[in-house]
């Protein structure tokens, strides 16, 4: 026998070199660059949700993110975010809190409470804040701030980090950004006292210096204390750089052991987080401080693939980063990453469906490409005992989840898709300047296709008789949507397309456009008609998106903002509806006004309360009525002489299958589009999807 010779290998370089070097925040050394930011999950509130919220953090830890940061928990009741919102004050709070941080130490993770102050912020006749102006997106007036009350808030602030050491928590975030108490005492904008309170930079920045001072009375040196930090208030009146970065200079002389960097009033006019602005847009504004400090400086917003992250660690200006609804998205995502397996990170996308425009409106957060989140011991994916033949047809984001999901459980699964390739409605979405992200969800469940062993039958359409001969135990029927062509004269008019057409490049779309409905997709399809695509859209070129918003980087610019420059619109296009209300009121909570801006940037004409009369060579033809007591009375007509007419007016459900499936005698759900066209709607696909696939038996 002879000794086997073995080659020396190079050993493979570890994937993202710079996210994975440890880092120390005060006395605590975190093993990895990432942080999961603060979002407030609607389980802060009550004790009963003690558990589910432990549980929502212990996912994350096991996926090995460096720290947790809670959602906001106020430090005294007129910093609440609504009534009775989660508070640190008493000693029953401390054993409330202790399931939480229990539950991620079980989990070899740490974790952070942010201390909030909402300030005018609040949803809650309590409030108190230092100014006089009003929060315009808020209901309920404030209470200006007496000197006693700012006197009791600091002393709040030190009792909330002393009870948070207490209850187990590895750090406190004071949160100093995003237009609540702090930077509310920070700006000119809202702050217009005369006293030592306001006026000067100095008095401005007091009441902050001494909530750390406060914080650092009431608990050791060595434990962490992180401040959140607005870099670009994005409001008139807001902070210029250099203030920002006297009060960084100051945090660090007074005892902050990391800055993470925070941007945007939640009042802005300048998105911040949603699918359309560029990832990492605002990483240089967080390098800029890289001068002034030595602790440790987080960046934050749009950072959602390791790649991205590691490129900006990579810089050596930054030393971590926050990513909050990424690991919404996917809890896995630094494990994943750790071990090379980047493409099956679930990515968030910006959409803000599930997460923010929950959160606004009180409801519990959950993530529109991945439903478990937040629901984690509520939906399930246990693996079977009795592995079923599962056939799904129609490989949208319903039956991509539902393909995935069964897979995983270990049943047999083949999907059927009488298109060329995956995605549905998301592969429309996805070319829509601003929405690339959705190409993320795509290749995410392609991986997890393969990965699972799902056979993919493409440009195939199933019909009742193949999935009965297939022997199939289970169908799940996720055949989605067809655009909806209304009984209109000359609708069948050579200029006249749908939006599926339209977008995936199927017909010539001429220089004027007029777009019938002013949906959701009424709007996609306005900014795809008006906005340049490729590298210099918006979305991707850094520099037209700050023109476009009225970004300004230059460190004496008030607020960092400028007047918008928005590039002129590719086509000229009108936006129809008949409804007589403002168009784009259905769109969601906290993405709504962007689209609703983008749009009159790119000077689309928007007509409401007209009724279609009819299409031909001349155009689309519009007739406008006033009614009163049961009369109609025409008030005007008016022909929009266009070249191309894109039809957005909603969808039909593609439902064929299911009598004859019925009378096959198969058992099948129906899901998506396919069961629902008039909510069209991917948060409740994926999330039909993946409650069908937990559910077979
Ligand atoms: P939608 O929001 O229901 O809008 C359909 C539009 O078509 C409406 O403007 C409606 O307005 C018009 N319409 C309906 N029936 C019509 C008919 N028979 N004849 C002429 N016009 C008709 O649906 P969608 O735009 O197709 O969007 C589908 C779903 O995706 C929605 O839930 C939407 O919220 C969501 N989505 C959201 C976004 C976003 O938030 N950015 C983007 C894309 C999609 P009138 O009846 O007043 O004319
Ligand atoms: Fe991201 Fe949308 Fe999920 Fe929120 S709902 S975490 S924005 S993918």
């Amino acid at each position: 026998m002879t000794d086997a010779v073995t080659t020396p290998t190079t050993p493979t370089p570890p994937p993202y070199p710079h996210l994975f070097r440890p880092l120390t925040i005060g006395g605590l050394t975190l093993p990895n660059r990432s942080v999961m930011g603060s979002m407030h999950t609607g389980l802060e509130d009550r004790i009963w949700h003690a558990d589910q919220l432990g549980e929502f953090y212990a996912e994350r830890a096991r996926g090995g993110v460096g720290l947790i940061v809670t959602g906001g928990i106020t430090p005294t009741r007129s910093g609440d975010l609504m009534p009775f919102g989660g508070r640190m004050a008493t000693p029953l709070a401390v054993l409330h809190h202790r399931r939480i941080t229990d539950a991620v130490h079980r989990e070899g993770g740490r974790i952070a409470m942010q201390i909030l102050h909402a300030g005018r912020y609040g949803v809650t006749p309590f409030k108190a804040a230092p100014g006089t102006e009003p929060s315009p997106i808020h209901p309920f007036k404030h209470i200006r701030m007496t000197e006693g009350m700012i006197r009791r808030t600091i002393r709040s602030y030190g009792r909330a980090a002393r009870l948070a050491r207490k209850a187990g928590y590895d750090a406190v975030e004071i949160m100093g950004g995003e237009g609540y108490l702090i930077n509310q005492f920070l700006c000119p904008h809202t702050n217009d006292r005369t006293d030592r309170w306001g006026g000067s930079t100095a008095n401005r920045q007091r009441f902050l210096v001494e909530v750390i001072d406060e914080i650092r009375r009431q608990v050791p040196r060595d434990f962490p204390v992180i401040l959140r930090q607005s870099i670009a208030d994005f409001v008139k009146n807001g902070q210029t750089f250099d203030e920002i970065a006297l009060m960084s200079r100051r945090a660090e002389r007074h005892g902050v052991d990391a800055i993470n960097t925070d941007i945007g009033w939640h009042e802005a006019r300048v998105p911040t987080i949603v699918t359309s602005v560029p990832r990492a847009a605002f990483v240089k504004f967080t390098e800029r401080l890289r001068d002034e400090v030595s602790i440790p400086l987080i960046a934050s917003n749009r950072i959602n693939t390791p790649e991205v992250a590691e490129g900006i660690l990579a810089n050596g200006k930054v030393d971590a980063v926050s990513m909050a609804r990424p690991l919404l998205a996917d809890p896995h995502f630094m494990s994943k990453a750790k071990e090379d397996r980047a493409d099956e990170i679930n990515t968030c996308i910006g959409c803000n469906q599930a997460c923010l425009d929950h959160a606004f409106v009180g409801k519990p957060i959950s993530c529109l490409v991945n439903p478990r989140a937040g629901r984690e011991t509520k939906l399930v994916l246990s693996p079977t005992r009795h592995a079923k033949k599962v056939a799904v047809v129609g490989a949208g984001p319903a039956g991509l989840s539902a393909a995935v999901s069964a897979a995983e459980r270990g049943h047999q699964v083949e999907l059927f898709e009488a298109r060329d390739s995956i995605g549905g409605q998301f592969s429309i979405a996805a070319r829509i300047p601003g929405k690339e992200e959705f190409h993320e969800t795509i290749r995410y469940f392609s991986t997890q296709l393969d990965k699972l062993g799902v056979t993919v039958h493409l440009n195939t359409h199933a019909s009742a008789s193949d999935l009965a001969d297939g022997g199939f135990d289970h169908v799940i029927i996720s055949s989605g949507v067809i655009p909806r062509v209304p009984a209109i004269e000359g609708v069948d008019h050579p200029s006249v397309m749908t939006y599926a057409e339209a977008v995936r490049g199927e017909r010539e779309i001429g220089g004027t456009v007029a777009v019938m409905g002013a949906g959701g997709i009424g709007f996609d399809v306005s900014e795809f008609l008006t906005t340049p695509t490729g590298p210099d859209s918006p979305a991707v070129n850094l520099k037209e998106w700050e023109q476009e918003w009225g970004v300004d980087d230059d460190p004496a610019a008030v607020g960092a903002l400028t007047k918008p420059r928005p590039a002129e619109p590719l086509r000229q296009v009108y936006m129809v509806q008949r409804k007589a209300s403002r168009q784009g009121k259905t769109l969601g909570k906290t993405t709504g006004w962007v689209h609703r801006a983008a749009v009159k940037m790119k000077k689309v004409e928007q007509i409401s309360g007209a009724t279609y009369e009819k299409i031909d060579d001349d155009g689309l033809h519009l007739a406008f009525y006033d009614e009163k007591d049961g009369t109609r009375t025409l008030t005007g007509r008016r022909v929009l002489n266009v070249d191309s007419i894109v039809l957005c007016t909603g969808q039909e459900s593609v439902t064929d299958l299911v009598e004859p499936l019925r009378e096959a005698g198969i058992t099948f759900d129906v899901v998506g589009g396919a069961d629902l066209a008039a909510e069209l709607d991917a948060k409740r696909a994926i999330l039909q999807g993946t409650e069908a696939a937990a559910a077979i038996a």
